[in-house]
């Protein structure tokens, strides 16, 4: 079929990624390349009593279009837990989306016009990378170190071109499981406010914390009201719910709405009232700490394992939380090039660096997912990661 798709499209597109997802797929294969959460967390009893209750008790309205802005319980649940964080704000500032990737895709769609740019870490979430693509968009990738995002090189940057927003991912950050200190946070807010350029803080891993101290989110420091925060229940409830959310200006929640009705007026009703039943009914903090000791384990796990395993030219992040190490491999390799090596000859399987990257580097780099396999199944596939990098670093 000869269909002549929008321009759009081909910036949209990363064959890539597909093949490497497809190939994930196989049994046989261990693969670190996926970002799922690990079924075993999700709580499906007290999901399936509260959709029952939210039907018996309230049906017909679980059933009913609602606000595109969202059930206000839940928006006023949201307010009350991002409290803290440092945030301070009301369901007005509030809209649910479906999932928190919506929420980047209707910030996109709002305020970025094709040739715009946008400020990124770099790497980055590589979904946010392909929805600004789509938009057309232009990139200024900006180097992170332990610390975060280089916020003295953005800086910089921004004085030469001026970004529509700058997009972060601050805390154990997806790819490199990189957390921003308190002070670049407080830069960041302070540059966004001064030059009036919004910040997308996306959150989603944030409460999955395995060591050190929480931070205030970038959204609490002074000229926060610069910052929009997006965040999700996929990783501490369940990512099938698809229930995300933006806290902003009650300016940008109105903007954000317009393109929400025109999408798909309003995320499911019957959802975000179970959601917030659920909340409501049980002690998600105890469902997040049963996550936390699950994941904290696998994570040291992993790490021991590559200790172990792997070639000492090679370097990885120790993350404080989330689900993601990022390893940095000798310039000769090229993880792409090593991919199927990698499945045919040791059966697993990680994500090559580069569609992480704006500028398309990173060719030497990959992402280690440790929240959907097993303690054993990680030890299994990190020493056969570990003997074929040994074989192709000789
Ligand atoms: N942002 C980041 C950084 C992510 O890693 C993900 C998903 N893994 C999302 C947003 C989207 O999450 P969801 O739509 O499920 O809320």
């Amino acid at each position: 079929m000869n269909i002549n798709w929008a321009e759009r499209m081909s910036c949209m597109e990363n064959p890539a990624v597909k093949a490497i997802l497809a190939i994930t797929q196989r049994s046989d294969v261990i693969s670190f390349a996926g970002g799922l959460p690990s079924a075993r967390s999700f709580p499906v009893e007290g999901l399936a009593a509260a959709f029952a209750t939210v039907l018996n008790e309230q049906g017909a309205s679980a059933l009913q279009y609602g606000i595109s802005e969202g059930y206000e319980p839940l928006r006023d649940w949201v307010a009350d837990r991002v409290g803290r964080q440092g945030i301070r704000c009301t369901a007005a500032n509030i809209i649910i989306g479906n999932g928190s990737q919506q929420i980047i895709d209707l910030i996109a769609r709002t305020m970025l016009d094709p040739g715009d740019y946008v400020a990124l870490e770099n790497p980055t979430y590589l979904s946010a990378i392909q929805i600004f693509k789509g938009a057309q968009a232009r990139f200024i990738p900006i180097p992170l170190d332990q610390e975060g995002m280089r916020v003295d090189m953005l800086a910089e940057q921004i004085k030469k071109v001026r970004p529509k927003f700058i997009y972060v991912n601050p805390t154990f950050q997806n790819p490199t499981g990189v957390t921003m200190t308190v002070e670049r946070r407080r830069q960041l807010a302070q540059l966004a406010a001064e030059y009036e350029i919004p910040v997308i803080e996306d959150n989603p891993y944030g409460e999955l914390r395995y060591s050190g101290d929480s931070l205030p989110a970038v959204k609490s420091f002074p000229g926060g009201d610069w910052v929009i925060y997006v965040g999700t229940v996929s990783k501490i409830v369940a990512p099938g719910l698809r229930v995300g959310w933006a806290i902003a200006s009650e300016t940008i929640i109105d903007k954000l709405t317009t393109a929400k009705q025109l999408t798909d007026v309003l995320t499911n009703s019957l959802t975000q009232r179970a959601l917030h039943r659920f909340v409501t009914d049980q002690d998600l903090d105890q469902h997040i700490a049963m996550i936390v000791k699950q994941y904290r384990q696998q994570r040291d796990v992993m790490l021991a394992a590559m200790e172990e395993h792997f070639p000492s030219s090679v370097t990885w992040t120790v993350p404080d939380g989330g689900m993601f190490i990022w390893v940095t491999l000798p310039a000769i390799i090229n993880t792409n090039d090593l991919l199927p090596a990698a499945i045919e000859e040791e059966k697993v399987a990680y994500v090559p660096g580069t569609p992480f990257h704006a500028d398309d580097s990173g060719h030497n780099t990959m992402r280690l997912n440790f929240s959907n396999s097993t303690p054993d199944l990680i030890r299994t596939g990190v020493a056969r990661l570990g003997a074929l990098l040994k074989r192709y670093l000789k």
